[in-house]
């Protein structure tokens, strides 16, 4: 019997996809062949363990998919180790998490209104209620991370652990200066890539791999790929212990399905057209930063030098969640954000964040972006002249934005 009401809600989510214009900085459009992977029959095998090594039979095909997942991994990121398993971003911190500290042990990372992650030692996460988690922000004046005040803190706490990594904060990050502190105070060096993993396979900016003892991340945002996590390391005497720290010390079976998704997704990061097409996510996000800002919208950091534009809306009389609401009504899906030295509450914050990984696969360049932060600087206008009661530029641009979306096919 067919499920009528998932068709419909199936069919509804396409539309969505389709008819708006999507700027949450985390999300993507997968493929074809990623989608083809996703939702093959690879879902029903049983794969417990590691390539090679598993604790089922009829494993032979699955065991070729893994091992190639890996070395592609490997090769996109030069280095020696690679895990594909993680069922997610969060599942590859935890293992970190055990194969490196005990309960009670001091670790540090950005704090969450700086732009770190919820997994990150956040007090409502395990990572924070399990662990000691001290945490450095950004400098007052520039919105940048105070490498000698991370370095200050290091010095006075002693973590184990230093993490650095981000789902909010639009500057580079220096991975050798974090390395430096690392080793200055004996802690191990977790970068985590989550958001920008696709910017740093293509080839910009420093490669973390190079400089952490372990590099975790997400497979989908900027890597275009599958929801789901990997693990990386060129630390031999980690290998083993971050092996068994995901299986079996924290997950069991595999995700096949999902590996195989991430084998395609490696491959399409390796070519020439990923390179093209991070180039453009770049670009496309200096474009939407400029704009606003001449538009006179505050951003942090003054700018962004990845796929993020995180709108500072601190002096402005609305808030981020009715910002990303009224922008909603537009077409245009972003998220209201922490920021930091946020005076608002969690559920309401001060900031938007905005991002191009995903107009970007639909094929928008310079104009489109330049007409879409246009539409986002006309709907805030609008919200803050009129206190949030009027939706007359929202709804107009709703229109406005269908036209230009439907301009692109979805693959
Ligand atoms: N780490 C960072 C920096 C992230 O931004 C995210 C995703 O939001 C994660 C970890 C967690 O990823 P997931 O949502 O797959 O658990």
């Amino acid at each position: 019997m067919t499920d009528h009401i998932m068709q419909e809600i199936l069919a509804n989510e396409y539309r969505r996809h389709r008819r708006n214009i999507e700027l949450i900085a985390s999300e993507n459009f997968v493929s074809k062949e990623v989608l083809q992977m996703l939702g093959s029959i690879v879902a029903n095998k049983l794969a417990e363990g590691y390539a090679g090594n598993r604790y089922n039979e009829g494993c032979q095909y699955v065991d070729q998919a893994e091992e190639i997942a890996i070395n592609r991994l490997k090769q996109l990121f030069d280095c020696k180790y690679a895990n594909v398993q993680p069922h997610s971003g969060s599942q590859a911190n935890q293992a970190v998490f055990l194969a490196l500290l005990n309960p009670g042990d001091t670790f540090m990372a950005m704090s969450s209104d700086a732009g770190g992650h919820l997994t990150h030692g956040n007090s409502i996460n395990m990572s924070g209620k399990w662990f000691n988690a001290v945490h450095y922000g950004v400098n007052k004046e520039t919105d940048l991370i105070d490498y000698e005040e991370v370095e200050r803190l290091a010095l006075q706490c002693q973590p184990k652990l230093i993490i650095v990594g981000h789902s909010s904060y639009s500057r580079n990050i220096d991975f050798k200066e974090f390395k430096r502190i690392a080793n200055k105070v004996g802690a191990y060096f977790l970068a985590d890539i989550a958001h920008t993993a696709g910017i740093i396979a293509a080839g910009y900016g420093q490669n973390p791999l190079h400089y952490a003892d372990i590099v975790t991340s997400t497979t989908h945002k900027t890597m275009r790929g599958p929801r789901g996590g990997m693990i990386m390391s060129n630390r031999e005497d980690l290998f083993e212990q971050l092996d068994s720290a995901l299986f079996p010390g924290i997950q069991s079976a595999t995700l096949m399905n999902i590996i195989m998704a991430k084998a395609v997704t490696f491959s399409k990061a390796l070519s020439e057209d990923f390179k093209k097409y991070i180039g453009n996510v770049l670009l496309n996000a200096k474009i939407i930063a400029k704009v606003l800002q001449t538009r006179g919208y505050k951003l942090l950091a003054d700018g962004t030098d990845n796929h993020i534009i995180m709108i500072d809306l601190r002096n402005s009389n609305i808030n981020g969640k009715l910002a990303s609401e009224k922008l909603a009504i537009a077409g245009i899906t972003c998220n209201k954000n922490v920021i930091p030295f946020d005076s608002r509450p969690i559920n309401l914050t001060s900031g938007i964040r905005l991002g191009t990984p995903a107009c970007t696969t639909r094929g928008f360049g310079i104009d489109e972006c330049k007409q879409i932060a246009n539409i986002v600087a006309d709907v805030l206008d609008e919200a803050q002249n009129t206190n949030g009661e009027k939706d007359n530029v929202a709804i107009d641009s709703a229109q406005k934005v269908e036209a230009m979306a439907s301009k692109f096919a979805l693959f």
